[in-house]
């Protein structure tokens, strides 16, 4: 499904992914770990296509397609979902316009009916019930005043409703408390945890691995994959540390 070659990426002229290789098939789920700066959120902003990431060598291919040259728009039409570690907040605009525009936007790009009002409604409604989110912050302005925890859940709503392909998932688990690591947890295995699907998952630590268990686990030090393993190997990251692998 994703397939990154050798990706050497800049940001303001600063090197910053060194020839990153790694493969995702879709039914997987691959967990990135690795020390503050080694580039995790980097690579999601390449992939995502971000301004002012620059590629400056290799190739990655989104279902054989080639992800770098399309637009923004068009990677999320084709399934391609990025979540943030640090998620905006959308002043004036309520999450419920916000995700309508944005799944009809994707839908007619797919060539695909759009959702009327109603259709798109019950469609919201059962994604916010899943995450425990009432429908009345759906229909507050996006992330704004929301705890770090309900702007995650808000996150996991979205993805639900835009029932991507792939999913960039950079620090999910940031700020979240045991409770609302677990329902994001879920929420991921639910939306996500199907054979057509492929998820990754950036983290700094094991725990939400506890919920979410990856088929490999990669460590991502200055630019590249160091080391690569099953789930086994997140839980020798948190008893070591990334010193010894990644030095
Ligand atoms: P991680 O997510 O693994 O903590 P990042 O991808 O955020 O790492 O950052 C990788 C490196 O890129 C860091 O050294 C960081 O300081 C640098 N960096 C990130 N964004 C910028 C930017 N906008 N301008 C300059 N340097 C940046
Ligand atoms: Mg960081
Ligand atoms: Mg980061």
């Amino acid at each position: 499904m994703l397939r990154i070659e050798d990706l050497h990426a800049e940001v303001d002229g600063k090197p910053i992914l060194k020839g990153l290789t790694l493969a995702l098939n879709a039914g997987e789920i691959h967990a990135i770990m690795g020390p503050n700066g080694a580039g995790k959120s980097t690579l999601a902003y390449v992939l995502g296509g971000r301004p002012g990431y620059e590629v400056t060598g290799g190739a990655v291919t989104f279902n054989g397609e080639d992800l770098l040259a399309m637009e923004p728009h068009e990677r999320a039409a084709a399934g391609l979902f990025l979540g943030f570690q640090y998620p905006v907040e959308i002043p004036g605009v309520s999450n419920v316009q916000f995700l309508r525009t944005a799944l009809n936007a994707q839908r007619r790009q797919r060539g695909e009916e759009e959702l009327s009002g109603a259709e798109f409604l019950k469609l919201a409604r059962t994604q916010a019930d899943a995450l425990g989110l009432s429908m009345d912050m759906l229909k507050r302005p996006v992330n704004v005043g929301f705890s770090g925890g309900e702007k995650k859940r808000n996150e996991m709503v979205q993805m639900g409703i835009i029932d991507p392909k792939l999913a960039i998932l950079d620090e999910t688990d940031s700020g979240l408390d045991i409770d609302a690591l677990r329902t994001v947890g879920e929420g991921i295995n639910r939306i996500m945890r199907t054979p057509d699907k492929a998820v990754l998952l950036i983290t700094h630590y094991q725990r939400l691995l506890d919920y979410v268990r990856p088929d490999f686990v990669h460590v991502l030090a200055a630019g590249r994959i160091v080391r690569s393993g099953g789930p086994e190997l997140a839980h020798e990251l948190e008893r070591e540390g990334y010193g010894a692998i990644a030095a």
